[in-house]
């Protein structure tokens, strides 16, 4: 099995397929078992008489396709999620520090607001509801999303690379 036949990830051609996808995340919540016929090239599940991968276009004649995912693979994927998330997450924090912080600076900024306490609290309190709530959305479900596609697949490549390399 020599390198340049193994599947190459691009970016126009993700290393996991949305089937292969689906399957890993159904086999490490114990809802699928890890057996199959899988492509034998990316490992995207084949239907049982298919002669064609549907994502990489290996054929079956090729490569003989192989009946459960590698440990290493799954492994890929879920480090991949994991990387995801946290930078996700992190974004969507990064988010409500900034509405509190800048929440605070309105309330004081505002001479009204820092003689009353009652209205400057329900103001506060709105603007964490709403501006947390919002930046976090934004920053997380946006910027941090996309950063953190790029970053976890420029490690899944790596892994992947690296993973290939090995006899
Ligand atoms: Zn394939």
């Amino acid at each position: 099995m020599s390198v340049e036949q193994r599947y190459q990830p691009h970016d126009e051609c993700p290393l996991f397929s949305e089937s292969l996808e689906a399957h890993i995340v159904a086999v490490t919540r114990g809802t699928a078992p890890n057996h199959g016929t899988f492509c034998g090239n990316c490992y995207t599940p084949l239907a049982r008489d298919s002669e064609r991968c549907p994502h990489c276009g290996e054929t079956t004649a090729t490569r003989a396709p192989v009946d459960e995912i590698p440990a290493e693979v799954i492994e890929m994927l879920r480090q991949q999620r994991k990387t995801e998330s946290s930078i996700v997450n992190s974004f969507a924090y990064a988010g409500f520090i900034i509405a509190i912080i800048g929440g605070l600076a309105i309330v004081l900024g505002i001479p009204y607001l820092r003689a009353h306490l009652l209205p400057a609290t329900i103001v506060y309190t709105l603007i964490l509801l709403i501006g947390g709530r919002t930046l976090a959305g934004v920053l997380g479900g946006y910027y941090g999303d996309h950063i953190a596609f790029d970053r976890a697949r420029t490690r899944l490549r790596a892994q992947w690379a690296e993973w290939v390399r090995e006899p």
